[in-house]
């Protein structure tokens, strides 16, 4: 039983967390700590995310929120993917719901980095032991490419807790991670704006609507690089005033990053937040931007105009034509599509119709036995056959019932002789062919099937008829 569960702190991260737990739970082993919080205790925690959760943990730990509140507060989710493809953006937040550990694929997470390590801001670790008593794993601390604290401006020191789970496998808590450091506050003021900059974004509430942040950050591209059509001509001239915004700043993207952000090729957050503070867009434009259709058509007709070489208003012009001409298509299917609807609600209020026919005749053994088809089911509920091919779950049901002619006949043999022996009369072929109309070599080829139905005794007399 999970006992004493902390309260997660402001932007504490979930290996934090479950850290805290471990360290003030008395739990021997961190196994023992894992058994109870994981489906499996040999898992490697997870560092920036976490593990698949026994149901009694995520119930503790979605007491105060949603799961989905869990994974954007207490994990590195929203650095990673607020920017990456909408569709992706979507399924990367399903997965880390659902702890299927798909995120890893969907998320571009710097692999194979090894000599990461999680980092702490002593500045931050002494105001959070006076605060609460105790320090923790800070969230911001841990974006790539950022490396002083964006409160207290002073370096990020490397703890001995490697980051990865290839890497990790306790549960260690940043109060007993931490060492006595020197607070050192060298630092540049661009480095220092950048650190606001992505931490801001960082902590702003996630959206899942928007898309295409490559496109956006075009359009806002200073006009002097941009001509007339819209296609950005003067790249390198771009490029180098972006080396010199950051050149105090060691790590910048060559060239080709540079132009795979514009072109949607690339979502990295640091990277973005680089070219967006360049742009002088705000931290709250950022997270909120908007890409229209039409922007985005725009820049896919800019891209072929350069691919192939074509001028940007003749590619513009077929551009348009093609989408008039496929809207006016969609709007016919969008009648199409309540036609659509209308059979499927058809379907299903008839099926149950079906069922109960087939289920009657079937246990009516008084009347002459019915070959379920769908021709038959036509006729008992008076709808065309053509109708019947727009019902898809009536058709499957009859075909269930789907039989060979001479199972069907040998249903009509029994069902005669039945007739013939409950009116007391002496069983003879013409009685049967009277009541069946079967011919004689067609009750030969029934003859197996009516093995299969009846008991030895009435088929050797059914045999021995002809
Ligand atoms: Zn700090």
């Amino acid at each position: 039983m999970i006992a004493y569960f902390p309260e997660p702190y402001q932007d504490e991260l979930a290996y934090s967390l479950f850290a805290r737990y471990y360290m003030r739970s008395g739990f021997a082993t961190v196994r023992d700590v894992m058994a109870e919080l994981y489906v499996n205790r040999w898992y490697r925690a997870d560092t920036l995310f976490f593990n698949k959760l026994l149901p009694e943990a995520v119930e503790i730990m979605t007491k105060h929120m949603t799961i989905k509140q869990f994974v954007e507060k207490h994990t590195m989710f929203p650095y990673y993917a607020r920017f990456i493809e909408q569709d992706r953006r979507k399924r990367a937040l399903e997965s880390l719901i659902n702890m299927d550990g798909n995120y890893h694929n969907l998320l571009p997470i710097p692999k194979g980095k090894s000599g990461r390590f999680l980092r702490y801001c002593p500045m931050c670790v002494k105001e959070d032991r006076e605060k609460y008593g105790e320090t923790f794993w800070h969230r911001a601390h841990q974006m790539d490419g950022i490396n002083i604290c964006s409160r207290h401006a002073c370096r990020l020191i490397d703890s001995g807790v490697p980051i990865g789970v290839k890497q990790s496998s306790g549960l260690e808590s940043a109060e007993q991670a931490v060492r006595d450091a020197d607070i050192i506050y060298l630092y540049d003021s661009r480095e220092k704006e950048m650190a606001e900059y992505v931490t801001a974004v960082f902590w702003s509430d996630m959206n899942y609507t928007n898309d295409k942040v490559g496109t956006f950050l075009r359009g806002k591209i200073d006009e002097k690089y941009v001509s007339a059509n819209g296609i950005v001509n003067k790249i390198t001239e771009l490029y180098k005033g972006y080396t010199e915004y950051f050149s105090s700043i060691p790590d910048h993207m060559d060239l080709q990053r540079f132009q795979k952000i514009y072109n949607g090729y690339r979502w990295n957050s640091y990277e973005i937040c680089q070219l967006a503070l360049l742009e002088g867009i705000t931290a709250k434009e950022l997270v909120s931007f908007k890409t229209s259709d039409e922007e985005i058509m725009e820049e896919t007709y800019r891209k072929i105009s350069q691919e192939y070489n074509i001028d940007y208003y003749t590619v513009a012009a077929i551009g348009k034509t093609i989408l008039n001409d496929y809207y006016r298509k969609s709007r016919v299917q969008k009648k199409s599509g309540i036609q659509m609807h209308k059979w499927e609600q058809m379907d299903l209020e008839i099926l149950p119709q079906v069922q109960q026919l087939i289920e009657w005749v079937n246990n009516n053994l008084e009347e002459r036995p019915v070959k379920i088809c769908a021709y038959w089911a036509c006729r008992q509920l008076k709808i065309t056959t053509k109708q019947m091919d727009n019902l898809p779950r009536c058709k499957a049901e009859i075909k269930k019932y789907k039989e060979s002619q001479e199972h069907y006949w040998a249903r009509e043999i029994i069902w005669a002789v039945n007739q013939v022996d409950n009116a007391g009369i002496e069983l003879c072929w013409k009685k049967v062919r009277e009541l069946t109309n079967i011919r004689k070599h067609n009750y030969v080829a029934a003859l197996s099937y009516v093995k299969e139905m009846t008991d030895t005794t009435k088929y050797e007399r059914i045999r021995q008829l002809i």
